[in-house]
């Protein structure tokens, strides 16, 4: 894989979440090809004409184009957003049946175009939509990635430092656990540069810094559902999510990031895809870091991992 000099990328899906993604992309000259698929070719022909017309404008030199699944075959890496929106009130695990089926019809002929690269999946809910493309794919669990609780991750870090007044590339801390109602903040592992936050609040009010710390971890778990609620959906922080594990992966940087992948041991678990912070690199997800969660934390996270491996047993696959 990467043998060749250009950097290719599918999309799938050219809704919100997917332009956000590409437009993001051609903003950071991430890749040198990227080619846009939507069941209605239209949206995509208009999308990639768009996008064309803000390249003189940009440090980029990328080919767009509006294409077909055939143009997978030599992809590096198909990234699917296709999907139905949440709707207000709608939970994530809500979504899945309506995603079902539309994913039947995009990873077929994905894998028959010979495609050999890696797979990024956004549409919700998350990690279950990654389990069902690593299924239906059969490609190895490593090169099947969801975004996780990246977003979730940045959301909490940005929060975090701006309680503590710290820049949040200085805050160690990370959202695990299902995208979703039962994600979870392991706070025994969140740093200010190295020193643990439970030790600064330890040093100050303690009540009033744990009360916010609780606040926080509120807020980032309904934070989508906020944003549904006064803008109808979120994007923007998902593409950015999206380039972020994108780069990731073509730079081979090895940089941890909290994406969905499949658990094969690690926590105790296994044969679930959740958010959990990973090695990621070329080969996708090279590997799981296993963090040392408390008790309660890992119960926590035992939770989580139980609701998504029952729900996804629940899926007629
Ligand atoms: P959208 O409705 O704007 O776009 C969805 C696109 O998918 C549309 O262009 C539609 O035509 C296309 N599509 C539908 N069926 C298709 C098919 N069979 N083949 C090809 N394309 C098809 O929705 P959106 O706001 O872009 O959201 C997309 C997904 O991303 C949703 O599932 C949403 O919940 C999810 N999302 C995930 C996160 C995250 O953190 N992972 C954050 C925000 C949104």
């Amino acid at each position: 894989m990467f043998l060749k000099d250009s950097r290719k990328v599918v999309l799938v899906g050219t809704g919100m979440v997917g332009m956000s993604y590409a437009y993001a992309m051609l903003n950071q000259n991430i890749c040198d090809e990227l080619v846009l698929i939507d069941v209605d070719k239209k949206r995509a022909e208009g999308e990639a004409m768009d996008l064309n017309h803000g390249l003189a404008f940009s440090g980029s030199h990328m080919k767009i184009t509006a294409g077909e699944y055939k143009d997978c075959a030599n992809a590096d890496i198909v990234a699917i957003c296709a999907g139905v929106g949440q709707k207000p009130g709608e939970t994530r695990l809500e979504l899945l049946e309506r995603n079902l089926a539309v994913f039947r019809s995009i990873v077929n002929p994905i894998t028959e175009s010979g495609f050999n690269g890696i797979f990024l999946v956004a549409t919700n809910p998350v990690d279950i939509m990654t389990h069902i493309v690593c299924s239906l794919s059969g490609f190895n669990p490593r090169r099947v990635v969801g975004t996780g609780t990246a977003l979730d991750t940045a959301r909490l870090r940005y929060l975090v430092g701006d309680f503590f007044e710290v820049d949040p590339r200085n805050v160690h801390a990370y959202v695990m656990g299902e995208h979703g109602d039962s994600e979870f903040v392991p706070w025994s592992q969140a740093m200010i540069a190295t020193k643990p936050v439970t030790t600064i609040c330890q040093e100050g009010d303690t009540q009033s810094c744990n009360a916010a710390l609780g606040q926080i971890e509120v807020e980032v778990r309904t934070a989508a559902e906020k944003i549904i609620e006064a803008k109808k959906a979120t994007y923007y922080g998902i593409g950015m999510a999206m380039v972020r594990i994108t780069r990731a992966i073509f730079g081979n940087e090895n940089s941890v990031l909290t994406v969905s992948s499949m658990l094969r041991g690690e926590y105790g678990e296994s044969g679930v895809y959740v958010g959990a912070p990973c090695i990621v690199n070329r080969n996708g997800v090279q590997k799981v870091l296993e963090l040392d969660l408390t008790e309660e934390e890992l119960q926590k996270f035992k939770s989580s991992c139980d609701l998504l491996r029952e729900t996804y047993a629940g899926l007629s696959l």
